[in-house]
């Protein structure tokens, strides 16, 4: 599947805000946003001065966008997710963001074995993970609670997973997964609920967006 292979730190720069996307670095003084925080190209300080008035239309299309870099995912497949939450019983908001937190590469993210989203995707592409048992490269696997993931027999002696635990330590794990570091693995607990997805996403302002 597709991906954006452009800039991340343009990708806040555009959304006026700080989307973690590139992890220890966001936390220091060379975060392109601490520097320029206005939108990148050549109006992006003009638009921030003048103080434009935003409309609905913007306001959702941003809260769409923000929510689809934050997770690293490209349109189509966005929209996909949309549908397939708006199939679902219940908040259609809250099964989206609950679908996107349960891919592979997030679920991978918020069990602290990887630096940020992109880190994850391509250790899941690589194949470095087993899902249930069985190796896996596809970072958009959506897991259901119960799925046992792990770092791969052949992976663990490569020097970036034998660092990986003591590296995962200083991070945390979502409350909604388990995670066991002596052995690299972990498994879903439940789904997780609407409090415990950050990001600041607007979840009413997508499905608005979808809903035009
Ligand atoms: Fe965003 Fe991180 Fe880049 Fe800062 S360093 S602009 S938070 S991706």
């Amino acid at each position: 599947m597709a991906r954006y292979i452009g800039p991340a730190c343009k990708l806040c720069r555009r959304e006026g805000e700080k989307l973690f996307l590139k992890g220890e670095r966001c936390f220091t003084p060379k975060c392109a946003f601490e520097r320029r925080s206005y939108a990148p190209g050549e109006h992006g300080r003009a638009s921030q001065s003048r103080g434009e008035r935003v409309s609905d239309y913007s306001r959702q299309l941003r809260a769409k966008q923000k929510a689809r870099r934050l997770y690293g995912i490209l349109e189509r497949q966005f929209r996909r997710y949309f549908s397939v939450a708006l199939r679902k019983r219940g908040l259609t908001g809250l099964n989206l963001l609950q679908t996107l937190e349960l891919r592979l590469d997030n679920v991978v993210f918020r069990m602290g074995l990887a630096e940020n989203r992109a880190q994850a995707r391509q250790l899941v592409t690589h194949g470095h993970f087993l899902v249930n048992g069985r190796r896996t490269d596809i970072p958009s696997m959506l897991l259901r609670p119960g799925d046992k993931i792990s770092v791969r027999e052949g992976s663990r002696s490569r020097p970036f997973f034998k660092e990986l635990a003591d590296f995962a330590e200083k991070r945390n794990c979502a409350l909604w997964l388990d995670r066991d570091l002596s052995t690299l693995s972990g498994r879903v607990l439940r789904l997780p609920e609407r409090a415990e997805i950050d990001g600041n996403l607007s979840e009413q302002l997508i499905v608005e967006y979808y809903s035009r």
